[in-house]
């Protein structure tokens, strides 16, 4: 069965744009050195942001150092014009990428990747927190209820897994974090009522790994063959359980909470 997750992304944009009150938020994404995903991702985004009224821009630093993009996050911090403030991810590695989350105001923050932000996930309480663990909160609590539910997260990254598990904890769900160490993943995934795949891996999890009527939220992002595709054998699994598409699943939904995050800065620094 599939989910869809097209409306849920027009509903979070519209509850945006009801917030925003008609006042023009401004977004600034930075992009570091030639990485092209990045630089699509960031173009799709302001694609978005300006159908929904609001405004962008991208700082695309081919050869900066790590001075420099520090120097234009500060910069964009003191601008009381720039509401958001986002960077993509990676980051060469000659940057310290610490050094940049902290850089970041937190109240500008709308990836939530500041680590004050990140204190207070794990204190419970959420303010400005990642937008693609907070998608996929979005898209279960319109699906089912987490409250008991035994959920198996494949990832333990920051930008996806370990935000997640602390998200779905404070709503009564009991997570589990497997990752590429973690043994008879199999004998796991047959007994999670949800499964959250991020791996990066086509075809990665496949329906016999799968118990009848499960959530599969597919979060994964691949290109194969020029086909954007996710981590799930979707053609499989949707006869069995209820399962998110890629593309036009959990990445749409993000791009959504992203313009909400945006929103919720504006609102933070006083300007709403
Ligand atoms: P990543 O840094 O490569 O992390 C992949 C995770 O999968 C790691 O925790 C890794 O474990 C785990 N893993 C790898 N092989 C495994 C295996 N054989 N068994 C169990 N676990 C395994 O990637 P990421 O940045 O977190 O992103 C993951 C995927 O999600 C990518 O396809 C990315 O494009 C996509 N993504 C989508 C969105 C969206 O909004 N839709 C947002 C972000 C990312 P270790 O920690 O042990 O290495």
């Amino acid at each position: 069965m599939l989910i869809e997750c097209k409306p849920i992304s027009k509903e979070i944009i519209e509850r945006a744009k009801r917030k925003a009150k008609g006042k023009k938020l401004w977004l600034h994404n930075i992009v570091v050195g030639g990485d092209e995903a990045s630089l699509v991702y960031a173009r799709s985004n302001l694609k978005l942001l300006r159908k929904a009224g609001f405004e962008g821009k991208i700082h695309h630093l081919e050869n900066a150092k790590e001075k420099e993009l520090l120097y234009l996050i500060e910069s964009l911090n003191e601008d009381e014009n720039v509401h958001g403030i986002m960077v993509n991810f990676p980051l060469p590695k000659e940057i310290d990428a610490l050094k940049v989350r902290e850089k970041i105001s937190p109240i500008k923050d709308v990836d939530g990747i500041n680590p004050l932000n990140y204190g207070r996930l794990l204190l419970g309480e959420e303010r400005l927190v990642p937008n693609t663990p907070r998608a996929i909160v979005e898209i279960l609590k319109r699906i089912t209820t987490l409250r008991g539910k035994d959920i198996l997260i494949i990832n333990r990254t920051p930008v996806v897994g370990k935000p997640l598990s602390l998200m779905l904890l404070k709503r009564d769900a009991t997570p589990t974090v497997a990752h590429s160490k973690t043994r008879n993943l199999k004998y796991k995934t047959r007994r999670a009522d949800i499964i959250i795949v991020a791996v990066g891996k086509p075809g990665f999890l496949t329906e016999n790994m799968i118990k009848d009527d499960s959530i599969v939220i597919d979060v994964g992002i691949n290109v194969v063959e020029g086909k954007i595709v996710g981590d799930a054998d979707f053609e499989s699994i949707v006869k069995k359980a209820y399962i998110t598409p890629v593309p036009g699943g959990v990445g749409t939904v993000t791009n959504a909470c992203l313009i909400e995050n945006l929103v919720k800065a504006a609102e933070l620094q006083g300007f709403i």
